[in-house]
């Protein structure tokens, strides 16, 4: 069996926080001493030295008390003018508690798209990345006002999974109303046993989760073993835990209970394998010898060492990148459109502001996003 994972050891953590948790579901208020303790959870992972980027609930649980929709199912605009309600308040709040453990809070509200379409996906990440770097929490949800049913994710649980992808976390914590993964449904068997570790995910443990149908199913199982599949494919552990009980990461660091889902990779090993394998190439780009030689020790790829550029893409899109003999030198997502890609090719930095104003990057193709072929 291997090892427990050590929470102390993640550099980027993302911890997902269901509106059960955050709202009283009798009277549709906010636990307030809960979210309390839970800043301060997060304020010991950050004053250790990690990142970390919450993923919250909520906004249509607090809108609804609000707006006196309190009771029964919601049609989809009543929900959207609940989330529109209650994303005021959930970012207030999240703002109110973290900034009592001096830590600022920046609300980035996700559409299905921002994730899928390659395009959003480079902007989305880089502004999570800024938030990060300049020291702030982000405090992440599905902007549920536009999001209708055939763009929304509809579940935090994925839109987690999704997010940690896209900021290349190292682990995402998934707090829930129960410990984790029982081999059978504790409300049918209260004897049911927790499992701890899962190496992989296989048939068996989807059938663990329940069927769609079933009540343990709409407990949210479902949509969590599809969280980890999406992490763990993307080179990170994830982790159910029970969010009820106060400061529930202490207890995760502590060792309670919980199931954790492993990976075999590592977040940059499976972005670069997503990069080289999965995505068709749009274009080329010719590269000379001096920018063949900065890739290989790591550097990204600047417009001044692109020679010529074949093929029509979209910022985002996958480019194959070759060296002056025609030698493909490597793989990746490409930071400009081939229009844009076309004014700026053999320009240096400062030539490239003039030509495309102020926010342009100097970077063709940021090395977090490429990926080399094998010398
Ligand atoms: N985005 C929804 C909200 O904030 C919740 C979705 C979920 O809980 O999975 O109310």
């Amino acid at each position: 069996m291997p090892a427990t994972p050590v929470l102390a050891s993640f550099r980027r953590i993302v911890v997902k926080v269901g509106s059960a948790l955050l709202v009283d579901r009798d009277k549709g208020r906010l636990r307030r001493a809960w979210l309390a303790a839970l800043a301060e959870d997060i304020g010991e992972l950050t004053t250790k030295g990690a990142e970390v980027i919450v993923v919250s609930s909520g906004a249509i649980a607090l809108g609804r008390t609000v707006l006196g929709l309190a009771k029964g199912a919601l049609r989809l605009e009543e929900s959207q003018a609940c989330a529109a309600v209650g994303q005021i308040a959930l970012a207030g709040v999240w703002a109110e508690a973290l900034a009592h453990e001096g830590i600022t809070a920046g609300q980035v509200l996700l559409t299905l798209g921002d994730t899928e379409q390659r395009r959003r996906y480079l902007n989305a990440r880089a502004t999570l990345a800024k938030l990060l770097e300049l020291g702030a929490v982000p405090v992440v949800n599905e902007n549920d006002t536009v999001a209708t049913a055939e763009i929304r994710y509809g579940d935090n649980d994925r839109l987690a999974a999704r997010v940690a992808t896209m900021a290349g976390a190292d682990c995402l914590i998934l707090l829930s109303d129960v410990d984790g993964l029982y081999e059978a449904s504790p409300r049918e068997r209260p004897d049911a046993k927790l499992i701890d570790i899962v190496e992989r995910l296989t048939p068996r443990i989807e059938k663990m989760a329940g069927s769609p149908t079933s009540e343990y199913a709409r407990g949210g199982m479902r949509t969590k073993i599809e969280a980890a599949r999406i992490a763990t494919g993307a080179g990170m552990h994830m982790v159910i835990a029970n969010g009820y009980h106060t400061k529930p990461l202490k207890r995760i660091a502590e060792r309670g209970p919980c199931t954790w889902f492993l990976t075999t990779s590592t977040p940059r090993a499976a972005r670069k394998t997503f990069i080289a394998g999965t995505l068709e190439p749009k274009g080329v780009l010719v590269i000379d010898a001096g920018a063949v030689r900065a890739l290989e020790s790591g550097k990204s790829l600047l417009a001044a060492g692109v020679k010529r550029i074949e093929g029509e893409f979209a910022r985002g899109d996958a480019v194959l990148i070759r060296g002056p003999g025609g030698r493909e030198v490597g793989r990746g997502l490409v930071g400009y459109d081939a229009e844009d890609a076309r004014r700026i090719l053999g320009r240096s930095t400062e030539e490239i502001l003039s030509i495309l104003g102020a926010g342009a990057r100097a970077e063709v193709i940021h090395r977090d996003d490429l990926a080399l072929a094998a010398l």
